[in-house]
């Protein structure tokens, strides 16, 4: 941590690693909905958290990297030295060993969030008032969630929820309860039968979410939605709401605000072209169940693939992909010819891997410079 607002993480920190500490300082970093995620993979690929309606994707608060590339060299990789890497890392996977990162942190110190509990039952209502209340204009310093949440009913999961199905919804508010109530009014009004809304410090933000915080065998997917009208809502509901016997947590992530914004001088993933974030899963603790629930998770993605975003995201893709299709196709081009240049044999082998351009291919980048400029 430093009194420039940054913090330095190594490879293998995890945003608990981060997050506690900043909060000694008052700082808040762009975590996502886990503590136990790690804070490089999570950035290489983009990382949407909790803070990113209001401050960005946390690729676009890198301040640097230190990483050894294919060839053996410690670099640092920011805006003036290696600032071709430095563009490719934040977003575009991997293209060298990240050793450590340096991350911009926010004056935030509390925030007023917590969760709202409907039986599934009521899922019907409350998604449909949900999607109302995010197309409706939204403060960037509001965040929420939907979800169908379905907790298997073993021991290891607390008797009140055990084998028990809910419709959920997490609420984030940057400011006071008072501003928080009044964007959760719609919602609250169809009386949730447990409300948690607090202001809670930023450390206390990794857990409402509930994410595993261990490993845990299961099977997830996901897609970006480019828009969420009720149509859409119908839909999933039938997919996945109550009565459709689905095993699924599905989750709903209202996305846009400053992640959707392409600013002068962000990395390959200059800005998320989505609304909205869809990821299903679930704990899948036998082959048979990896199969059942590996088919049930595609079948909720092709169901909503109507508004499917022209661009996917690398961080909720758990199946191999067209790689051109996490990008703007000249995006991709410019990495994959940042790919020749820094790892020409294709030594270091990402989640989701991008080819290094043929020679032919590796032009001058004359259009390179204008990816960087903002979309509008
Ligand atoms: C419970 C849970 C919650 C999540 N919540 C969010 C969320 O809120 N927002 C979001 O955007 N994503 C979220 N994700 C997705 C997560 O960001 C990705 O799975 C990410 O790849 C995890 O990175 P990792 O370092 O933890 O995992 P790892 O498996 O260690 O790394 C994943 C990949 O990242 C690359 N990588 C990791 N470390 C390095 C390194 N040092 N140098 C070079 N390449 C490296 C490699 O390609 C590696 O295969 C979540 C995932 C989980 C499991």
């Amino acid at each position: 941590m430093s009194i420039d607002r940054t913090a330095r993480a190594q490879a293998g920190a995890v945003w608990a690693d981060v997050v506690g500490p900043a909060a000694g300082h008052g700082l808040a970093a762009l975590a996502g909905s886990s503590p136990d995620v790690g804070v490089v993979g999570y950035t290489l690929g983009g990382g949407m958290g909790w803070l990113g309606r209001a401050y960005g994707l946390s690729a676009s608060n890198v301040e640097s990297f230190e990483a050894v590339t294919a060839d053996g060299r410690l670099v640092r990789a920011d805006a003036c030295t290696e600032p071709d890497l430095f563009w490719a890392l934040r977003g575009g996977g991997s293209f060298a060993m990240v050793t450590a990162i340096e991350l911009r942190l926010f004056p935030v110190t509390e925030v007023y969030a917590g969760l709202l509990w409907w039986p599934i039952e009521a899922s019907d209502e409350v998604l449909h008032a949900w999607q109302e209340l995010t197309a409706s204009g939204l403060p960037d310093d509001f965040t929420t969630t939907f979800r169908f949440l379905r907790f298997p009913d073993v021991p290891d999961v607390p008797e009140p929820v055990r084998g028990g199905a809910f419709a959920v919804v997490d609420a984030i508010h940057l400011g006071t309860p008072a501003e928080g109530e009044a964007l959760l009014a719609p919602l609250r009004k169809l009386r949730p039968v447990t409300d948690t809304m607090a202001m809670i410090s930023m450390p206390a933000l990794s857990h409402p979410h509930m994410d595993p915080e261990h490993p845990v065998p299961g099977v997830g997917d996901g897609i970006m939605l480019a828009s969420l009208p009720p149509e859409a809502v119908t839909r999933l509901l039938g997919v996945a709401g109550a009565g459709t016997g689905s095993p699924l947590g599905v989750e709903l992530r209202h996305v846009g605000g400053e992640m959707k914004r392409t600013r002068p001088g962000n990395g390959a993933l200059a800005a998320v072209n989505a609304d909205y974030a869809l990821f299903a899963a679930s704990a899948a603790p036998t082959p048979q169940a990896v199969w059942a629930i590996g088919h049930g998770v595609a079948a909720v993605l092709s169901a909503m693939a109507p508004w499917a975003a022209a661009q996917t995201y690398l961080n909720l893709t758990e199946t191999r992909r067209d790689p051109a299709s996490f990008w703007a196709p000249q995006v991709y081009d410019r990495l994959r010819r940042v790919k020749a240049a820094v790892d020409p044999t294709d030594l270091i082998r990402a989640n989701h891997p991008i080819p290094p351009a043929r020679p032919e291919q590796v032009a001058p980048s004359a259009q390179d410079h204008a990816i960087l400029q903002p979309a509008g």
